[in-house]
């Protein structure tokens, strides 16, 4: 059978393995599997969640709440917003599939990092658009500029921290380059991380309420996925001005988001002091893998994220670590396929990264 022709430039994501995986090819148990690959928070979500979501669990047969109003509701209180700024995804992901259909297409463009998250890329050919890459590996704005003057893309997409490189560009140096930007270009500010940027440093946290105020063409997102320890229950969400928000709802199918997907991430955000320690956990721990990195002689990228790339020195390959790691029950993610020599590692539990340490010294 024939299918769409925009689907011959599109290679199937490979997610980060899940542990089920590695039980069924490795024969490891569960117990003895470790799984730093997909950005996960390590301590899970608050216990105030899972009360949450069980005193719920009888409303299964009903279909959710489609106004999403609890939800939406606490996302305004929280960044001082309104709701009808707000549009909620099956994870940040549907919002950039959303507004990738809602904007781009054949005889289009966007404009990415060279190095970047994966998704932009497959929603761009699932409309036909063109993807147009910078060179430099970290969000370099001044060639984001250069090259939009050039392309005219009709989407700029701003990972920042950015994934899987774990580095951020400067709050300013981002206002800035939006100011330049006419206010036909959507640009995406994709904040997956930013809890972790605004914790580390306040000269990276980039906020939705200021960014929306100051220009109509942005669209921030966030996610339940990372920092609030939700990955599993795939909620997510974008911010922006009214009629991007209304452009965006023509393409949401009705009830995107379950029941006890609502109810767990409003629960989430009502117990920010849990984010807030893991958090602080995670930068302790990152801290112990820039001394590994530095005791092994290999580089670490300095980090604004939940996770570390390592970049490995010449004559030792990302791929034979990475599935050296996988035999003995450590999933880490090889960034081969991005043309990098290192592997993306999220900050475990500390007894979980004490383990990568012990099985990577043998490798890297
Ligand atoms: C994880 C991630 C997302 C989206 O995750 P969802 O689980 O779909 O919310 C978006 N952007 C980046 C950069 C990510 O790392």
């Amino acid at each position: 059978m024939t299918f769409n022709q925009t689907l011959d430039a599109i290679r199937v994501y490979e997610a980060g393995k899940p542990i089920e995986l590695v039980v069924r090819e490795f024969g490891i148990e569960p117990k003895d599997i470790i799984k730093l690959a997909s950005n996960e928070n390590p301590f899970g979500c608050s216990p105030k969640v899972q009360e949450a979501v069980s005193a719920i669990v009888s409303k299964m047969a009903l279909y959710p709440d489609d106004s999403m109003y609890k939800l939406k509701d606490g996302l305004a209180k929280r960044f001082g917003i309104d709701p009808h700024e707000v549009v909620i995804g099956a994870g940040s992901d549907q919002v950039i599939e959303f507004a990738v259909h809602a904007k781009t297409g054949p005889g289009k463009k966007i404009l990415i990092n060279s190095i970047t998250f994966a998704m932009y890329e497959i929603y761009a050919h699932h409309v036909g658009a063109e993807v147009i890459r910078t060179a430099s590996r970290a969000h370099d704005l001044d060639e984001f500029y250069a090259l939009y003057l050039e392309h005219k893309p009709s989407i700029i997409f701003l990972c920042t921290p950015n994934n899987p490189t774990g580095d951020s560009a400067d709050a300013a140096d981002v206002k800035a380059f939006l100011s330049k930007i006419d206010r036909e270009t959507l640009v995406i500010v994709d904040g997956a991380y930013m809890e972790y940027a605004r914790y580390k440093d306040s000269a990276k946290a980039l906020e939705p309420k200021e960014l929306i105020e100051a220009y109509d063409n942005v669209l921030y997102l966030g996610t339940f996925s990372k920092a609030y320890g939700l990955g599993g229950m795939r909620v997510g969400y974008g911010i922006a001005q009214r009629d991007i928000i209304t452009a965006l709802y023509k393409l949401r199918p009705p009830f995107n988001i379950t029941t006890l997907s609502l109810e767990a991430a409003s629960a989430a955000l009502e117990d920010e002091a849990f984010v807030q320690r893991c958090i602080a956990k995670n930068f302790e721990e990152m801290d112990r893998y820039e001394a590994f990195a530095e005791a092994h002689g290999i580089r670490a990228i300095e980090s604004y994220t939940n996770f570390v790339t390592l970049c490995l020195k010449e004559g030792t390959s990302s791929t034979e670590v990475a599935d050296a790691l996988l035999r003995q029950g450590m999933i880490v993610r090889n960034l081969a396929g991005y043309g990098l020599n290192a592997i993306r590692v999220t900050v475990g539990k500390p007894e979980e990264n004490d383990r990568f340490f012990a099985l990577a010294a043998e490798l890297v």
